[in-house]
């Protein structure tokens, strides 16, 4: 078996703002058998049961009956996935781990443009003072 770190790869995003951030992407062995169901169901969708990883999201999701849902989830870090027929209470659970996981991506952002904002502060005052910004440049 190949030490997971053989399978890392970098894939640049690019905000809205025009900054960037590089993803790494680490590719765990491939998917594995199955997880006995009421583990899987134990631990919440959104645990990888090949990797751990709790980064599994929803690819597709319909509604397939009286509180009963068809989803078909992915995992991010090793490819695997699952398409099932889940419960309602199953599926809010996941639901409330992916608000969870975005309200944890927009704080990161958050932050991440306020210290690119930072930076950006300090190189423009330090061009006014080594006199390297003109009234001609606006
Ligand atoms: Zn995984």
């Amino acid at each position: 078996m190949k030490h997971p770190a053989d399978h890392r790869s970098t894939r640049r995003v690019t905000l809205p703002t025009g900054q960037f951030v590089d993803v790494l992407f680490v590719e765990g062995a491939g998917t594995r058998g199955a997880p006995h169901e009421a583990d899987r169901r134990e631990a919440g969708l959104h645990v990888c049961p090949a990797c751990r990883s709790e980064l599994v999201a929803p690819v597709a999701w319909e509604h397939a009956g009286p509180g009963e849902w068809a989803v078909t989830i992915q995992c991010p870090n090793c490819e695997w996935w699952d398409a099932d027929v889940f419960d309602e209470a199953t599926v809010e659970r996941f639901d409330e781990e992916l608000d969870r996981g975005t309200e944890a991506l927009v704080r990161d952002l958050l932050r991440l443009m306020r210290a690119n904002m930072e930076d950006d502060v300090d190189r423009f005052v330090a061009a006014l003072h080594a006199g390297a910004i003109l009234p001609e440049d606006f």
